[in-house]
């Protein structure tokens, strides 16, 4: 058998498992998400104690930095005894990404992944088997609590690189008429994508708030009628109140939003009773930290994570840099999982283009697929003028700089921009203390139409 052929049935059979994997853990979730909260934290901290003796074991940053304390994996017993652990910041990772990689990882089946989020800090994560796979059960629960249905269609907006891929992949669930998903690109005219929207009639729409913002204003600036989804899915990005309550008002529909990041994936989720988001503790313990310190629950405070199951890149106690709140309300749906809730994150200002259209931050925030930037910024000085502040990293050379012009301009929609990029040691945060990576500076006074 010819070798691509037989590589072919390998993707093939590892991926039938892997889905196979996935439905398993959707249905344990489905039942776990029930049961109540001792023995939920029950099955928290068992998985907590074996990531933190794998970590010590195997992974080089954990084992040192024990040592360096004199602490052992036995000392770290339950969630409260994580404050004995240093927090792990995104630029740990990213000066040294093999030291936290654990040494026994067959990296052969691991996935890599750079991406930056939208912290302008652009990072290499490595995935396990088991960790795609919790991640796609998650996403599975996420999904049908909502009330979305098997048969449902869903149009995702995406960036390029996933639409591309769907373009030419189809898994053979889809065929059968399950979870038929159809991407578009958040870098497509808004009114090509209602034109799409309009033909595929979806039953769910998922995507970023600024994307979705974007085409609700749209539709009700026009009037456009006939695009009539149950449910919208938001993610990725903070939902402010007026957001949420524009795309709920354009498509007059039930909204529900999610809270996750690229390490993590989505772990907290909002039910049908929108009581605050619902944590994944069966897959990661999340702390609200002020000052290096835990906060009392309903104070609000630092965000920060441990994921109880990437063994192949174990992140303990892993700042997100956003605030929220562990909330004490019992949830009226009668779920186990706790909530929280949040209050401020990552947000990024739209941009007016010299033509008046509106373009959502994700449309330039890519730079994560360009080699040589460590972090960068993206300031718009005029509508016609970006400023993009670059901390090169030892990958840097002139063609960081053409790539980077390359990857803004096809964001602007062909748009005729002055780019200017400048190198500097460092990336100073917002006077808010937050680290923004697309700032507009330009007021969006008379501007009504996108796309
Ligand atoms: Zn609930």
């Amino acid at each position: 058998m010819p070798f691509r052929q037989r590589t072919q049935i390998k993707r093939f059979i590892h991926k039938s498992f892997s889905r196979l994997g996935q439905a398993k853990g959707y249905f344990d979730l489905k039942k776990s998400q029930w049961l109540a909260r001792p023995k939920l934290k029950k099955i928290q901290e068992k998985k907590l104690r074996n990531i933190i003796k794998h970590a010590y074991n195997n992974v080089e940053y954990y084992h040192a930095l024990f040592k360096s304390l004199n602490l052992h994996p036995t000392d770290v017993k339950n969630v409260d005894d994580l404050c004995k652990i240093p927090i792990l910041t995104r630029l740990q990772i990213q000066k040294d990404p093999e030291k936290i990689i654990a040494h026994d990882a067959d990296r052969k089946r691991c996935i890599t992944s750079r991406t930056s989020g939208s912290t302008g800090r652009p990072l290499v994560l490595t995935f396990d088997d088991d960790a795609l796979i919790n991640r796609g059960s998650r996403s599975l629960r996420h999904f049908f609590e909502s009330g979305c249905h098997l048969n449902d269609k869903i149009v995702r907006f995406t960036s390029p690189s996933r639409s591309l891929r769907s373009r030419t992949h189809t898994p053979w669930f889809n065929q059968l008429g399950f979870l038929r998903r159809k991407h578009l690109s958040v870098l497509d005219k808004i009114d090509n994508n209602i034109s799409s929207l309009l033909a595929y009639s979806p039953d769910v729409i998922e995507g970023y708030p600024s994307t979705l913002w974007l085409i609700a204003n749209t539709v009700q600036d026009k009037q456009i009628e006939g695009i009539n989804p149950r449910i919208v899915c938001c993610t990725a990005e903070l939902l402010p109140q007026d957001v949420r309550k524009k795309i709920n008002s354009a498509f007059e529909v039930e909204l529900f939003d999610q809270y996750g990041s690229v390490e993590f994936g989505t772990f907290a989720w909002e039910c049908q009773e929108h009581n605050g988001y619902h944590m994944d503790i069966e897959s990661v313990v999340v702390e609200f930290l002020r000052n290096g310190e835990n906060v009392s629950p309903e104070e609000k405070g630092e965000i920060v994570v441990s994921g109880l199951f990437n063994l192949a890149m174990p992140l303990i106690r892993y700042s997100l840099g956003d605030i929220g709140r562990f909330s004490t309300e019992r949830c009226s749906c009668g779920r186990g999982l706790p909530l929280m809730k949040i209050i401020d994150g990552r947000t990024d200002d739209f941009l007016v283009l010299p033509s008046g259209t509106i373009i959502s931050p994700r449309n330039i925030n890519l730079l994560e697929y360009v080699d040589g930037i460590a972090a960068y910024r993206i300031v718009q000085k005029e509508r016609d003028k970006l400023e993009v502040q670059v901390v090169a990293d030892s990958g840097f050379s002139p063609e960081t700089i053409s790539r980077t012009r390359d990857r803004i301009l096809r964001g602007c929609l062909g748009e005729d921009i002055e780019i200017n990029v400048e190198i500097v040691d460092e990336i100073p945060r917002d006077i808010s203390g937050k680290m923004r990576s697309v700032v507009s500076e330009v007021k969006k006074t008379s501007t009504t139409q996108s796309g």
